[in-house]
């Protein structure tokens, strides 16, 4: 492990100077990814700056009916917050779908977003890794890549994004506050992660010098009809092989809106619009459901050891609709 300095920041001002000042520096928050990472020598920051002082601890309610997370709530405070609770239960579920009691009190919605990849050769300074360094090459699309990517991989990467959180925010909508050196900007939940591409190296589109600030979610929260379904080796403790976040909006027997977002299947939660809004109008039938599956996996591949996840990805999606139009979603990972 590298030797580093510790400094704590006051507030996000100053947080952002000691970033800017030093490419090589880090933020640290929770610090459950962060020193995991260093500790395998994946991550070597010369200066750690500490940001669980700044103010970024409230939810409030914002002036357009929604709900702004602080960027250090803890994963914990999120999932038993009433109003995430009352008005959000698809993200307090996805929350708690995910990593252990003790992972969730200490890490925080800002870190959860830019949590790195679980792909094992990423973890592997033996191994070559595009991701780690760049140029180098990809282990996994010839190796083992069970956990790896179905849906916008590259030729230079096939890593999954690894959080639950994220899944629900992808279908919820939410958008990103970020404040760096040339001030505030917000960017839609869409936009944050990205495909590998020739990049493989970046998972998000936040600058060296930014900082998240908080999320803020839209006043729609689809209490009513939601499911977040994880679809894991394990039932607890373990990332999702595939998740799947589900919000209907339902009038009468027909879809008014649907949403949906994958996980552990591509390097960003991923959505497909086209595919959401051809189930628009249509009845809550299982036909219906099967045929969105099908247009949500038309462009999947996979890499051998993975290939299962494209029928398991279909049967999910059509349990979690399932699950979301009963109104009463329940997490069950079995008989898949
Ligand atoms: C054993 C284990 C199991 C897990 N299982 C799951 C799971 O099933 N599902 C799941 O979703 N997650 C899981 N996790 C991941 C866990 O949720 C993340 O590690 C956690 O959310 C990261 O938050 P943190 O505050 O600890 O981030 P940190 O480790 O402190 O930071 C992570 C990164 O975010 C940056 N950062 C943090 N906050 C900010 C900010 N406000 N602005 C800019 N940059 C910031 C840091 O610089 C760092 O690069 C698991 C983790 C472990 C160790
Ligand atoms: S999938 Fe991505 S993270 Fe994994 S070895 Fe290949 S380049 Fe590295």
């Amino acid at each position: 492990m590298n030797n580093f300095t510790y400094r704590r920041a006051d507030n996000v001002a100053g947080a952002i100077q000691e970033i800017a000042l030093d490419g090589t520096a880090q933020l640290i928050a929770g610090g459950t990814n962060l020193l995991d990472l260093m500790k395998e020598n994946i991550a070597r920051p010369s200066r750690l700056i500490d940001i669980t002082r700044l103010p970024l601890h409230k939810i409030e309610d914002t002036a357009d009916g929604g709900l702004r997370i602080g960027a250090l709530v803890t994963n914990t405070n999120v999932a038993y917050n009433e109003q995430v609770e009352k008005r959000y239960p698809l993200l307090a579920r996805a929350i708690l779908a995910g990593a252990s009691p003790q992972l969730r009190n200490m890490a925080t919605t800002g870190g959860n977003l830019l949590q790195r990849t679980r792909c094992y050769y990423f973890y592997d300074t033996a191994l070559p890794c595009n991701k780690r360094e760049p140029g180098t090459g990809c282990p996994a699309i010839a190796g083992f890549n069970r956990i790896h990517a179905i849906l916008g991989a590259s030729e230079h990467c096939i890593a999954v994004h690894p959080s639950d959180m994220c899944v629900a925010l992808a279908a919820l909508e939410a958008t990103v506050r970020v404040t760096g050196k040339n001030g505030e900007r917000a960017i839609p939940f869409a936009s944050f992660h990205r495909l590998p591409g020739d990049t493989p190296q970046l998972d998000n589109n936040l600058q060296a010098d930014e900082i998240i600030t908080a999320i803020e979610l839209p006043a729609q929260g689809f209490a009513e009809n939601y499911a977040y379904l994880k679809v894991r080796d394990r039932q607890s403790y373990a990332f999702a092989l595939v998740s799947v976040a589900v919000a209907l909006a339902i009038e009468g027997t027909q879809i008014k809106e649907a949403r949906l977002a994958l996980g552990g299947v591509a390097h960003k939660p991923w959505r497909n619009s086209e595919a959401e809004a051809n189930l628009r109008g249509q009845p809550l039938t299982a036909a219906n459901f099967q045929k969105v599956a099908a247009a949500i996996m038309h462009e999947a591949q996979g890499f051998g050891h993975n290939t299962f996840k494209i029928e398991l990805a279909q049967r999910a999606i059509v349990r979690a609709l399932t699950q979301a139009t009963a109104g009463t979603p329940q997490a069950q990972e079995q008989s898949l």
